[in-house]
Order: structure tokens, then sequence, then C-alpha cells
């Protein structure tokens, strides 16, 4: 404009037009109501520019250069202003933060029973119930679009009542109360049924309970439950209903929250809890930064804590819970970030290196050479013990993939450098065994292999402890008799965990408080997808041993029913002519160990009276003392037992290469990876072997005290994996998508809590998403000190709390 107030096109546009644009474009920006009038004012003194001559340009253009310079100067203290209200002080901060670890219960519900049976739930805090999410949500819908068999919610007006007992005893009724209700579209039954005592002060409670539907005629309602309609008549059957008051009802079209209960809570209630708590939320600090949220597109924690448990639609939940999910992930994988860096400090630990070449050591003494992946895995092995960092790896390999030969080329290395090497297992079975292992393919390398084991008797355990101290033991393989007191080593390089889903972290501690810092590896057989891995075990390095040894054919799987299993046993019978073995697993009891031992011997006996009368039968469960497992063990190691009638003990390691039958009954009680590690201990040898799952029934495995059809299809579910495919990948990702979420094998053993929200299958996604976004996070502030992460990291200390709980 300095230059003689020409008309120029500025962006293609003349003055005039241009000026109008931006008034516009600054207007529908958020401003206050004095700014947006100025902008117009400044605009229409330049609305026809092109048309005037140079003075009256001059002339306009002054006046509207004084309007904007007094403007800018307007808004500078408004922004100035506006900024100081929202800084907060480090005192309000400190509130906010510690808004949501307040109790919950406001004053007037402090005594009453259902709040005090929510906090017996470990509902303490404000975060506890905002954080208990929905289990799942009704849809709210008119009553004519109500379907029959759906789980649905109305608003509807209150109707006539009618009360019938149905069955009169002594000291109760049962009665059936019906309700009348109707909306604009329709009217239905909402009907329930309450067991009234006869007397005191129950029977008068259940007339106030929402069981008894007694509200008066034209109240506003919100009903929820189970539509059940024949022709014209629809029936709800009560699930929780409640008097709307004012505008609080939901829309119809959003979704209704249902909740876990306990028993003397009803949904009404956590639903008013949690709304009454969701009205009342001030600003809160979001432990996902501005910069993450953008970044990943996350709802902000406000939208979020609405969104999951009030959503308006199913995209406001999916949002919301994606939102809380991939908190959740980043929450862990900053909390295990920090275990790690704390257990792995640069020069805390031992460099040990071998002498020579390690497979080819190996090679000489074995009748097979190494697969590819397991020489692959060494070598990752003999890098990591190099360094001083101590070694923290996983070594995840499918049942029989060779892992323990991989244990012994570690164990070696730990020797050839003048340490000790200490290999732990979860029974007594399995340390056996890695014993007779270890010790007939390592001693003729002229190294000294030790069995420690509670039960050994105790003169023999303190020699042992004795030669360990000294050095004398280098290798020592034992249970978690090691980790006990009075167990000294004296040079300890080297810790390996087999099968370490069955060992807790604590556990695992105890183990690497006895060297300086030694290395250490675990073992374990529950193949996961990678990224999964890397998250529930993030403080893990990461080996896979994806490669089975050469000449195995898979094991041929057959699903029977009980009626049928006479034709298994003939089968059985069969393999055993032609010298193979056999085990037949006995139905799962869970309940007790006493139980199963029972169940176990009775079938044993069954076994050897009835169906094998003239073969060799042996019993083994984990009841039994010791000395006698061991033999029967050896026995059938050595074929003099055929057929070993077993339980669960058997799951892990157990590794006899001429047992060609695995036999399991009532397989629908047994989880996939419980399937799958059985299933593991045939298949090991040259032969042909075989897999007979056996259940009640076919179409009905549960049998007929199923009543949950949910359970039954996911008991067919992992029946069904267990035909398709023998790959443990496979089946542990089947596994996560039939579990719901929080359920995963051996995530409570490593000390992992359940997950609330992610379902581990469905979202590798966000999994992704959380683990780069920590990586991120943990490079540029680790112990999230910087002021904008405080949310974040109190949400991680609480989690690093609940994983060393879980873990002790
Ligand atoms: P897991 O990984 O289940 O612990 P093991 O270490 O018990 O498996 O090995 C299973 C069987 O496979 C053992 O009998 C072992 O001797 C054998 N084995 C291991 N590695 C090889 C290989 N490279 N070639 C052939 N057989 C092997
Ligand atoms: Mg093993």
């Amino acid at each position: 404009m300095q230059k003689g107030y020409p008309d120029m096109a500025v962006i293609g546009r003349s003055i005039g037009e241009y000026v109008c644009v931006w008034a516009e474009e600054a207007c529908s920006a958020q401003r206050p109501d004095w700014e947006s009038k100025a902008i117009s004012r400044v605009a229409e003194l330049l609305v026809g520019y092109d048309q005037w001559d140079v003075e009256t340009r001059r002339a306009h253009v002054d006046k509207a250069k004084a309007l904007l310079a007094k403007l800018d100067g307007r808004a500078s203290t408004a922004r100035r202003r506006r900024h100081r209200s929202t800084r907060t002080t480090p005192r309000q901060r400190m509130q906010q933060l510690g808004y949501l670890d307040q109790d919950w219960v406001e004053a007037r519900h402090q005594k009453s029973t259902w709040a005090w049976n929510l906090r017996k739930l470990g509902i303490e805090t404000k975060r506890d119930l905002l954080y208990h999410f929905p289990r799942d949500y009704v849809p709210v819908k008119s009553i004519v679009h109500l379907e029959d068999g759906e789980r649905a919610a109305v608003l509807a007006r209150a109707g006539a009542r009618e009360e019938r007992i149905v069955q009169e005893r002594r000291s109760f009724r049962l009665i059936r109360y019906a309700l009348e209700i109707a909306d604009e579209t329709g009217k239905a039954w909402v009907t329930s049924f309450a067991r009234v005592p006869r007397r005191g002060r129950r029977a008068a409670a259940i007339g106030g309970s929402p069981l008894a539907l007694n509200y008066a005629e034209g109240t506003r309602l919100f009903v929820e439950g189970t539509v059940r309609r024949a022709r014209r008549l629809i029936e709800i059957q009560h699930g929780g209903s409640e008097k709307l008051s004012g505008d609080e009802a939901p829309a119809v079209g959003s979704l209704v929250p249902l909740y876990s209960l306990t028993s003397g809570v009803y949904q009404g209630q956590i639903r008013r809890a949690v709304t009454r708590l969701l009205s009342d939320l001030p600003e809160l600090l979001d432990p996902l930064t501005d910069r993450l949220r953008r970044r990943y597109r996350l709802v902000g924690i406000h939208e979020a804590l609405r969104g999951i448990h009030w959503p308006a639609s199913q995209e406001e939940k999916e949002a919301a819970r994606r939102r809380l999910a991939f908190e959740e992930l980043l929450t862990l994988q900053v909390a295990l970030a920090q275990r790690k860096s704390e257990m792995q400090r640069p020069g805390s630990g031992i460099s040990m290196k071998p002498r020579g070449d390690l497979v080819a050591l190996l090679e000489d003494v074995l009748p097979f050479s190494l697969t590819r992946a397991q020489q692959r895995v060494i070598s990752e092995i003999v890098a990591d013990m190099a360094v001083d960092t101590p070694m923290l790896r996983m070594i995840q390999g499918d049942v029989g993939s060779g892992k323990t030969v991989v244990a012994a080329a570690a164990l070696l290395i730990a020797i050839q450098s003048g340490r000790q090497g200490a290999l732990m297992a979860p029974t007594e079975l399995l340390a056996e065994q890695h014993y007779l292992v270890l010790s007939r393919m390592l001693e003729s390398l002229g190294t000294q292999v030790e069995l420690l084991t509670g039960s050994l008797p105790a003169r023999n355990r303190r020699k042992t402890a004795k030669r360990i101290a000294e050095g004398a033991a280098q290798i020592i393989v034992g249970t978690h008799a090691l980790i006990q007191k009075g167990v000294e080593f004296d040079r300890l390089g080297l810790v390996i965990v087999d099968e370490q889903h069955r060992f807790g972290v604590r556990q695992r501690a105890g183990l690497r408080s006895k060297g300086v810092q030694p290395d250490m590896l675990v073992m374990t057989a529950t193949p996961i997808p990678r990224s999964l891995a890397l998250t529930l075990y993030g403080d893990l390095e990461l080996s896979v041993l994806d490669e089975m040894p050469l000449g195995r054919t898979p094991v041929e799987t057959r699903w029977i029913a009980m009626r049928r299993v006479g034709e298994a046993y003939e089968f059985v019978r069969r393999q055993i002519v032609e010298g193979r073995q056999a085990y037949i697993v006995c139905p799962l009891i869970e309940e007790s160990e006493k139980l199963q031992a029972e169940a176990a011997t009775q079938l044993c006996e069954e076994l050897r009276s009835g169906v094998f009368p003239d073969l060799s039968i042996g019993l083994l469960h984990g009841a039994m003392p010791v000395a006698e497992k061991d033999g029967v063990m050896q026995s059938f190691r050595h074929g003099k037992i055929s057929v070993l009638c077993a339980t669960t003990v058997i799951e892990v390691g157990v590794d006899v290469p001429n047992a060609t039958v695995m036999m399991i009954l009532n397989a629908e009680r047994f989880g996939l990876a419980q399937l799958h590690q059985l299933r593991g201990r045939v298949g090991r040898g040259a032969h042909e072997s075989y897999c007979i799952l056996v259940t009640d029934r076919k179409y009905n495995p549960l049998g007929k005290l199923a009543p949950n059809l949910d359970d039954v299809r996911q008991a067919c579910g992992r029946l069904e994996v267990m035909l398709q495919t023998t790959d443990g990948f496979r089946i542990a990702e089947q596994d996560l998508l039939l579990r719901g979420p929080g359920e995963f094998y051996g995530m409570r053993q490593h000390g992992m809590p359940d997950f609330r929200l992610a379902r581990l299958a469905r979202d590798l996604g966000v999994l992704e998403d959380a683990r780069e976004a920590a990586s991120w996070l943990i490079d540029s502030d680790k112990s999230l000190e910087m002021r904008e992460h405080a949310a974040l990291r109190k949400q991680v200390r609480a989690l690093r709390g609940r994983m060393d709980e879980v873990a002790g």
C-alpha cells in the first residue's frame, strides 16, 4: 500500500475481494465478539477500493490501519489475560493430578451397602470408577424396533402394573412383576421375578428395589433387558430400570453401558455414579500429550471417558476405546522399558566369550546337526554374552523346536569363561529330565553337572550346595530350590529359566540376585505374534526358533465323541503292539489337586482292570511322592511302561521320542496352549504320531450342563483349531482371538496385570502405534520428568506397583 495505492491484485483478486475473503475467514475462527465486529468494520472500509480515486483510497486505508492497530493492541492484552487464566499454578496442577485419586463415594452414599460392595470389588478412587469400563453396551431403541432375543433399552412411560405369586413356600414367595410401558411407537411388558422372604426387613426391601417395577403410572422410565417377541406381544425381561428426570435421558440410537457387577450392586447404581462423576469432572491433565494425540489421531481424555461410558454412537465408542487402549499399552511399554533399563546398566554385567566353534563342538557330541534357527539364536546369545551389559533375552520356540540344545550352548560359553551356569525348570520332572540330557551331552566335554531339587534328602542337598558354593559344580539344574536360602553360588555367570511362563518375576529376580549381575535367558514354548511378544515382554530381547528339526511329521489329530472311545483304545493297543508307547491324559480338574489325583487314580484303575488288563500301565500325578514319580518316569522312558495315565504334570518338557499317541479325555476343559503343549509330547521321534481329543459329545462338548452358548462356541473353536494346525504361532493367534480382553496365557506370571481394554489380538495396530510412541517417549524423557508427562508418570508408577503386586 506504500506504492501509491494501486488496486494490486492480491493472489489474483482485487483488494476489495481479498479483504472480504479475509474478513470472512477471520470471523469464522473462534473469536470474541468485539474482534469479529472490528474485523468486519475493516472489511467494510475497504470494499469498493478498486472504484475509488487515490485520495479516497488513502483516507480509507488510514482509517483501516488505525482500526487494525487498535485491534492488535486489544487482542494482545486479551491474549495475555487469557494466557494467564489458562496457565495453571503448580498448586492447581497438583490438585488436577490428585483429583482422580480421591475417594469416589459421595458423602451421601458413604453408608450404602452397594457403595460398600463396590469398594470391596476394589473400586475405591474416582479413577477406579472411571476406569471400570463397561463390559458391553445395549442400544437405545424405539419399542417398535425391538427384536426377539436382543438386549436393548427403551425410553417409555409406565402404565399398569401386575403382581402375581408364582410359587409359595414356607419361607419365601416367588413373585412375578409385570409393568406395561409405552412410547410413541408401541407398547411392551417389562417382567421380572423376585424371591421375596415372607418376613423381615428383606421382604420390605424388595418392594423398593427396581425388581419390583414399582413405578407410578405416567413415570418416564428407562428400561433395559432381553427382548422376547411373540407375534404382537413384546416382553422385556428386566435387566435394569430407572426413573428419568429432566433431560438426562440417553437418546434413541445411543448406547447404554453394561457393567460387570457384584452381588448387591445394580447396573443403575454404577451408571448413576459414573454419570455423576463424569458431569462433575474438572479439567484433567491428559496422560497423552497434545502432540501424541495429534500424531496418532486420538481423542482427549474427557471425550474418551465420556465416550467409553456413554457413547452417542458406535463410532464414538470405538474412538474412545482406541484411545484408552493406546493409553493402556503405552503405559505398559514405558513401565517395562524403565524396568529393563534398571536391570540392564552397561558395565554391571560380565563379559563371557566362547573358546572356539561352539556349534562344531556340540555337533561332535550330538547325533544330529543343528538347525539353522538354532545356529542363529546361538550366535545372538554369543553376541549378548560377550558384552558387559547383562543379557536379558527370551527364546521363543514351539514345542519340540530344540531349545535345550541352545541352552546347552549358552551354558558352555559361561563355563568356558570360568563361570557357573544355572538352569531352572518349573517342575521336578522337567528338572530331572534336563539334568539327564545335559549331563549326557556335556559330561563328555568334561563338565560337572549337578541336580538340586527340593526333594533331595537334606544331607545330599547340603553337599550339593557346598559344591555349588565352592565352584566345583559348574552347571546346576534345578527347580525353585535353586533360589532358596542356603544356596550360594561361587561365580554365577548365566541363569536360564525354562518354560518361563510358569515362573513369577520375583522368582527370576531372586535367582539373578545370587550373582553379580548374571546373564539371563528365558525359554518359552508359548509362541505369540512378534509385536505382542515385544510388548508383553518389553523388558526382554527376543530370539525366535522358527524352524523344526528335520524329519518331523506333523502329529495327526482326531476329535471323537466319548461313545467311540473304544475304537481309540483299540488304536492305542495296535500302536503298542508295534512297540510304541502312549499317554492318556485324564480330565482336568482345576479346583483341587486332591480331586485331580483321585480322578487320575480312578482312570488308571479302569484302564488296568477293564481296557488294557494285559499291558503295563503307569500312573503319574502331581500329588505323588517324588521318588515314585521318578520311578514311573524312568520306567516309561525305558519302555517298561506302555501306557502312561497322567494329569497335566506331563504338560511341559517331557521328552520320550518313542511315545506316539497322546489321548486327551474331556479335551474341552483344556486351554488351547495346554492342548498344544500336551500334543507336543508326541511326534518327537521318527515314527508317525497321533493326538486323539475326546469329548462327551461332539455337537455339545460341554455336556448337558453347559448353559452358556459362548462357552460352547469357544470350546468347539479350540478343538477345531487343534484339528486345523500344528503351528504354535497360529494356535497362539487363534487362542487370542477366542479369548476375551485381558486373559492371556502366561501374562500374570510375567507380572502383568490384566488388560482392561486392549484386546490383544484385535488391537495389534494400536499396539504398534503405542510401541512407537513409547520408544519415542523413552528416548526423549525416559523417567517422564517433563511437566507435560506428569499424568503419564503417575500412571506408569501405579502400573509398576500393580505389576510388583501380581508378581509377588
Ligand atoms: P523343546 O524346544 O520343546 O524344549 P527339546 O529341546 O526338548 O525341545 O527338543 C526336542 C527333541 O528334538 C529332543 O529329542 C532333541 O534331542 C531333538 N532335537 C533338538 N534339536 C534337533 C536337531 N537340530 N535335529 C534333530 N533333532 C533335534
Ligand atoms: Mg523344553
